[in-house]
């Protein structure tokens, strides 16, 4: 079992996600911005990030940046559903270890989470 934290401003995207977590027996936190997402970060120290990009106040890719200012070991996993080539990239370059699209797909996830943990 993992802690994981799930910083995103969509309540569905959440509840989806959390469920799929829930089902592979993690524990999971939330958060529904940046701000207060690097904040439990630096708190709960989870072991894994699910992190959105489009969300008011602060842009996903400064989240990443800041919470890898934090731990630079930080297992971030961008979820997002542009699926521009050129975001993929950058969140690549920007440090987070694995890109996946929304909608989720449960078995993505798992297999992601194997790889990452
Ligand atoms: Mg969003």
């Amino acid at each position: 079992m993992a802690k994981i934290l799930i910083i995103d401003d969509s309540a569905l995207s959440r509840r989806l996600l959390k469920k799929i977590l829930d089902e592979l027996n993690h524990q999971v936190i939330e958060a529904t911005d940046g701000l207060s997402g690097i904040e439990l970060y630096s708190i709960e120290n989870p072991d894994c990030v699910f992190l959105d990009l489009t969300m008011p106040g602060m842009y996903g890719i400064d989240v990443l940046k800041n919470i890898l200012d934090i731990n630079n070991q930080a297992k971030i996993i961008i979820a997002s559903a542009d699926i521009q080539k050129t975001t993929k990239e950058l969140s690549e370059i920007s440090g987070a270890k694995a890109f996946i699209n929304k909608p989720f797909d449960a078995l993505e996830i798992k297999e992601t989470l194997d790889k990452i943990l």
